[in-house]
């Protein structure tokens, strides 16, 4: 019996830790070839400063 696993509509924004709905995505980064989706301009400017700091390992 296969499931097929539907996308992830809920994701949380790395930066600040609200629930963002992919679907009324407000920034989409990419990052090592993972999308990442930020809520508002401040996350992203913090992201892309220390993005690793965000992403972990
Ligand atoms: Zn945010």
């Amino acid at each position: 019996m296969k499931q097929k696993t539907k996308p992830k509509v809920i994701t949380t924004d790395p930066v600040c830790g609200k629930q963002i709905n992919r679907n009324k995505a407000h920034i989409a980064i990419e990052y090592k070839g993972l999308d990442y989706l930020l809520c508002c301009p401040q996350c992203q400017s913090e992201f892309e400063k220390r993005p690793e700091k965000y992403v972990g390992n």
